[in-house]
């Protein structure tokens, strides 16, 4: 499966580069990973948003869905080159604010899916998995896994520290992990630090840790270095807008 970054900061855009959002891609099926600030115009160098096949959203934060009215509108109003309208746009999201799942369905448009029925399900070519965070607001992590060969990407959306990370992330090929906050921040309720996430990778056996939700101020390196130092045998990088990874 590919991931292509197309928004990595965390709270709000800054300098050309918008919130979370993330394109995984397999056998031709397109799918959304969070729908921050800024990710329709990413996602549009990569593939038509009417052509996108689903969206899968890890909580209702603004940083995590700002673009998903203006998607639901570009599906409402924009046709294909042959004149057929997009086909009906699931969106994966949690059911435990009522009000934020009630404007994921949108007539003939978009229907929101809640994926906290089952431990597990079914998304185009990808088994997902997703385990509650620690976060103010009822937010989900998931492992996804491309069922043709058994690939794993781990992405832990918005959390604090939580142990059950490293079961959760055991072995998988990439782990996109919430490294908002500098050193000294340990066991926050919101988020974690680069040297959190370098621990979960090195005790779930991760090869490949990328930092994401990243801070706006700060040297971005100094997140890296942090992260090594828990993880000297991970493979540690930065997100980077337009960054594609094949996993
Ligand atoms: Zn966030
Ligand atoms: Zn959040």
């Amino acid at each position: 499966m590919k991931l292509t970054v197309l928004g990595y900061y965390g709270g709000y855009p800054t300098k050309g580069v918008g919130t979370s959002a993330y394109l995984i891609e397999s056998e031709g099926f397109h799918l959304l990973l969070d729908a921050g600030s800024g990710s329709l115009l990413a996602l549009e160098k990569y593939v038509d948003p009417i052509k996108l096949d689903a969206v899968l959203i890890s909580h209702y934060h603004h940083d995590h869905i700002a673009d998903l009215g203006v998607l639901q509108f570009t599906r409402l109003l924009k046709k294909d080159e042959h004149g057929n309208k997009p086909h009906l746009l699931p969106i994966y999201c949690h059911d435990e604010d009522k009000d934020s799942f009630a404007k994921m369905t949108f007539e003939n448009v978009s229907q929101g899916i809640a994926y906290t029925k089952e431990p597990e399900l079914t998304i185009g070519p990808f088994k997902i998995e997703h385990m509650k965070t620690i976060h103010p607001v009822p937010c989900y992590a998931f492992r996804i896994t491309e069922e043709k060969t058994g690939k794993a990407l781990v992405f832990t959306a918005d959390s604090g520290y939580k142990k059950d990370f490293i079961a959760f992330s055991t072995k998988a090929d990439l782990l996109l992990a919430d490294s908002n906050f500098f050193r000294g921040m340990e066991n926050h309720s919101v988020h974690m630090t680069a040297k959190e996430c370098g621990r979960i990778a090195a005790r779930a056996g991760v090869q490949n840790l990328m930092l994401t939700h990243l801070p706006q101020k700060g040297d971005l390196n100094q997140l890296v270095a942090e992260a090594r130092e828990e993880a000297p045998d991970v493979s540690v990088q930065l997100a980077q807008k337009d960054m594609t990874v094949t996993i």
